[in-house]
């Protein structure tokens, strides 16, 4: 049996996500790793809002289309 997963993280699917709070379009990059996966935090590049995935290392955020709000604002996650 290859345990090749327990020593090297390997990609889960990329995606990209629309934040419900702002608008806008990023992409996610998300890494899994077999047992080491926990909740990670990851945060919207507009408006900062935050989101939660199961992962190994906190997932990389790319923005892609800007918030479609028309505000400036943060998204106040408290
Ligand atoms: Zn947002």
């Amino acid at each position: 049996m290859s345990n090749w997963t327990a020593t090297h993280p390997y990609k889960d699917k990329d995606w990209n996500q629309t934040c419900d709070y702002c608008g806008c379009v990023f992409r996610m990059e998300n890494q899994l790793q077999d047992g080491h996966n926990e909740s990670e935090e990851y945060y919207c590049p507009e408006c900062g809002k935050e989101f939660k995935i199961r992962a190994c290392i906190t997932p990389q955020v790319t923005l892609i289309s800007k918030r479609t709000d028309g505000k400036t604002d943060s998204y106040n996650n408290n």
